[in-house]
């Protein structure tokens, strides 16, 4: 048995504080609960999720069936206002990378994936990241602040929205854009509730998916959730010494604290855990690396996602040669760990992973 253990929680820090919050950071349940408040019936709670998720639909005054005065009052005290999209990029490979303003001025990227199983959609949940990875595009100037949940739900109604122009769908969702999630966690939380919800995007858990670099208080929080999603740690090391250098939240939260954390988590869940493991050449890519890492996660039931490392023009990381990279694979699948190569996407917009970034602060466009 596997104790949870009596550690320091982590907050959330650098939350927006808007006059008008989002109304996307509502989920049908705080809508409903919002009409009691105002002294309505509940079922206007109903009409409006319905408004925002089915019809999809960017000003209050476009739901018909509700009164004036009701709209008026959720325009006093709620933002419609989706994100502002700056630049639409399409890759030959169909990958779509949005660069979405927000109301405050700053930027984000999110990335919309076409798979032959469905449309996925990449989110970011943070203005930059404070994380400091040392391969990753994200982390490079620092963290700004959290997105509030609206503007997490924003990015995939807004990749809805464009794609209802061909009748389609996002079917799942990955949140593995910029920012780490687990340092914006209730948001993060709340934002899969509202596109989990079946009578609003109906995005099935089983098709979301969320990563983080193993920031260990919030791991035994999210073992603790009644919630079916998919869980990745981003490892890229077997060893405090080369994680460490890869990523300085290693200093914070070692190995040991992060396995002992995985094993919580999966005794509690029962899950499978993804590993994401960027192979840096001459760094963590040799036989022995593969080797220790097998030996590292071998009790837990487990895949183990291999990424070439991705060109960052302000890091020198080269990536692993492509037959190395299967000898590593085959190293890993011999020692009885179930691990794939990610097929990469999007490189030639710059919309792989970790090369995401928050393209301007609010400062430099001066807005
Ligand atoms: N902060 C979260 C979510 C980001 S997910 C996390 O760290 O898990 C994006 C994935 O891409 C992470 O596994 C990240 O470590 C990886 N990544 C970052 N920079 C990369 C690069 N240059 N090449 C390949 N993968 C990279």
């Amino acid at each position: 048995m596997i104790v949870r253990p009596d550690i320091k929680p982590v907050k959330d820090l650098f939350q927006p504080d808007f006059d008008t919050p989002s109304v996307y950071n509502l989920s049908k349940e705080d809508l409903i609960n919002l009409m009691t408040e105002w002294g309505e019936d509940r079922y206007r709670g109903s009409q409006v999720f319905e408004w925002l998720y089915s019809h999809r639909v960017d000003d209050f005054d476009e739901m018909k069936n509700l009164p004036k005065s009701l709209r008026e009052k959720l325009q006093a005290h709620y933002s419609i206002e989706p994100l502002e999209t700056l630049v639409k990029q399409e890759s030959v490979d169909g990958t779509m990378k949005f660069l979405f303003k927000l109301r405050d001025g700053y930027t984000i990227e999110t990335v919309l994936m076409r798979h032959d199983y469905g449309n996925s959609v990449c989110v970011t949940t943070q203005v930059g990241c404070r994380i400091g990875c040392s391969f990753c595009a994200s982390t490079l100037g620092g963290l700004k602040r959290n997105l509030e949940a609206g503007e997490i739900v924003s990015q995939v109604v807004q990749i809805q929205k464009a794609l209802d122009e061909t009748d389609e769908r996002v079917s799942s969702i990955v949140i593995m854009g910029i920012g780490e999630p687990f340092e914006n966690y209730n948001p993060m939380m709340q934002f899969i509730r509202i596109v989990n919800h079946d009578d609003g995007l109906n995005i099935g858990a089983r098709h979301i998916t969320v990563s983080t670099s193993g920031i260990v208080p919030r791991i035994y929080d999210f073992a603790d959730e009644d919630i079916q999603i998919n869980f990745a740690v981003s490892l890229h090391a077997p060893t405090d010494e080369q994680r460490s250098r890869l990523m300085p939240v290693n200093r914070a939260y070692d190995i040991e604290k992060l396995m002992h954390s995985l094993r919580y988590y999966q005794q509690q869940t029962g899950r499978r855990i993804s590993f994401e493991y960027g192979l840096f050449g001459g760094v963590n890519d040799r036989k022995e690396d593969a080797l220790k890492l097998a030996e590292l996660i071998e009790d837990l039931k487990c895949h183990v996602n291999l990424i070439p490392v991705n060109h960052v023009p302000e890091r020198n990381y080269v990536r692993t040669k492509r037959d190395d990279i299967f000898d590593f694979l085959e190293t890993l699948n011999h020692q009885g760990i179930n691990a794939t190569v990610r097929r990469e996407q999007g490189t030639d917009i710059d919309a792989a992973c970790g090369q995401l970034r928050a393209k301007e602060s609010k400062e430099e466009t001066g807005s």
